[in-house]
């Protein structure tokens, strides 16, 4: 069956069917984090039968999965962990045994729960937490990956250069194995710090690649150098962008410069992943200042949408946090995981009205609860402020080429208010006295807040601020103030 062309009440079946299969045979006898909060909150797996029953399972957190004094080494718990006694007294596996012999089926069940393979989160804000991978778990990854390729409309002849970076986490290894199962050439590069700028541009000089895959500013920061060395790059039609979010202002300055060097219609698709997923999903190419949203495997796992408060589930198409569960997975597995990223427009099963694939999607701008930030601007109380907001108003401003919000105290006395400082670098050309203006007025129209300075820089000290090229992830908002 076509994992994209099949009917709703279909998808919906499978999905009741797969997920009481994989409560009752995988997750409640071999997780020993899920055995216990069964017991606990005496859970009888087989009384979930639906999706709609999974209401009745508690959350698991970010929260849940870091190290503690008393166990340090929680995530273990997580792991699928098989116990033989429980398995060779399953009529299956005595059918396999007598036609395979014994030796064959022990060798099938390492492969299917044996830890192989590991990525990390990547920890910004506490320890990062590996996931581990099963022989089992790679083949998800591939299908995953060849479905993403399927999604972003690329076909077997085209070449891809993957510029992200080279490290334990799933955007690298995502992309490696999509070129791999699908069977495309994909030449990964390992991003900015492995080969610097212009080893990145030089290599594809080389490839000659239809499709670049990346972290959005480093994608648009490789392009933009290109560009000024006035190189040509008239094959490129496709960018692929992850690891953080994409917003329409740098999709539009990518596509604007690579016309500049040749290139025709030029399609910029998002994806959207998390390594507690070990997967991740992609939009279909969607027209100029359109999204066409994730469009999801809902044979290999459920997204709900929670109210992030009350933690109830909201219908389709309503915003809220999204809630992860897979249907078929071993090593690492989370259920009814609590992302921290809120959809605006929620999960919809209508068909895409780009591609006309069935498959649910996620739709709207995601943002994330933790980008929120308590500033003390006055004396008295402290304002919310949501930096995705302010992101969002930076990236969405052609005349600004990178930038960095930087929040201080006051005189550098930890007991003085709070300072927020725009740095910026201007795109060449722009009247910096308006592009200030414009960006007070959206920040006290959007926010209700104005930066207290806002300090020009030349483009080579902004890359400096933000650590492009010398760290994984980029520095965008700098929260200079004393921890305490
Ligand atoms: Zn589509």
């Amino acid at each position: 069956m076509k994992w994209d062309r099949t009917s709703v009440p279909e998808q919906r079946r499978l999905q009741n069917e797969k997920l009481h299969r994989y409560l009752t045979e995988v997750i409640a006898p071999f997780s020993p984090y899920y055995k216990r909060v069964f017991r606990e909150h005496k859970i009888d797996p087989r009384q979930i039968k639906t999706v709609a029953d999974l209401r009745h399972l508690p959350f698991t957190s970010k929260a849940d999965l870091l190290p503690t004094s008393e166990q340090p080494e929680k995530f273990r718990e997580f792991i699928i962990t098989p116990d033989i006694s429980v398995l060779q007294h399953r009529p299956r596996v005595v059918a396999e045994a007598l036609f395979r012999g014994r030796r064959a089926v022990e060798r099938r069940i390492e492969m299917e729960y044996r830890p192989i393979f590991l990525t990390a989160t990547t920890g910004r804000s506490s320890s990062p937490v590996a996931f581990a991978y099963t022989d089992y778990d790679m083949h998800n990854l591939r299908t995953a990956g060849a479905r993403l390729i399927q999604t972003f409309g690329a076909t077997t002849k085209m070449r891809g250069v993957n510029l992200f970076p080279y490290a334990p986490h799933l955007a690298f290894w995502q992309v490696v194995f999509a070129g791999l199962e699908f069977g495309m050439l994909l030449v990964s590069s390992g991003g900015g710090k492995v080969m610097g700028t212009d080893g990145n541009i030089n290599l594809i000089e080389k490839v000659k690649p239809e499709a670049l895959i990346g972290i959005p500013t480093f994608v648009y920061h490789v392009i933009r150098e290109a560009h000024a060395q006035g190189r040509q790059w008239p094959q490129v039609s496709k960018i692929v962008l992850g690891g953080e979010k994409s917003p329409q202002g740098i999709r539009r300055r990518m596509v604007l410069l690579l016309q500049e060097m040749g290139a025709g219609d030029v399609r910029v698709c998002g994806t959207y992943g998390f390594t507690e997923a070990r997967m991740a999903w992609g939009e279909c190419p969607p027209p100029p200042g359109e999204w066409s949203g994730y469009h999801l495997f809902p044979d290999l796992g459920i997204f709900e949408v929670i109210d992030p408060e009350t933690g109830e589930v909201q219908g389709d198409g309503e915003p809220g946090e999204l809630v992860y569960t897979p249907l078929n997975a071993r090593g690492t597995v989370v259920v009814r995981y609590r992302t921290g990223d809120c959809v605006a427009g929620g999960v919809t099963w209508e068909p895409c009205p780009h591609c006309g694939r069935t498959v649910p999607r996620i739709v709207g701008s995601i943002s994330r609860a933790s980008n929120t930030k308590e500033l003390q601007l006055g004396k008295l109380k402290g304002t919310l402020v949501n930096f995705d907001t302010l992101q969002h108003i930076l990236d969405d401003a052609t005349e600004v080429g990178e930038w960095q919000l930087e929040i201080r105290k006051a005189h550098d006395d930890p007991h003085d208010v709070d300072e927020l400082i725009l740095h910026l670098a201007p795109t060449n050309g722009a009247d910096v006295e308006q592009l200030k203006e414009k960006i007070r007025t959206r920040f006290q129209t959007d926010v209700e807040i104005t930066p207290n300075r806002i300090e020009v820089h030349s483009l080579d000290d902004m890359l400096k601020r933000i650590k492009l090229e010398t760290s994984l992830k980029e520095v965008r908002v700098l929260d200079a103030r004393p921890s305490e």
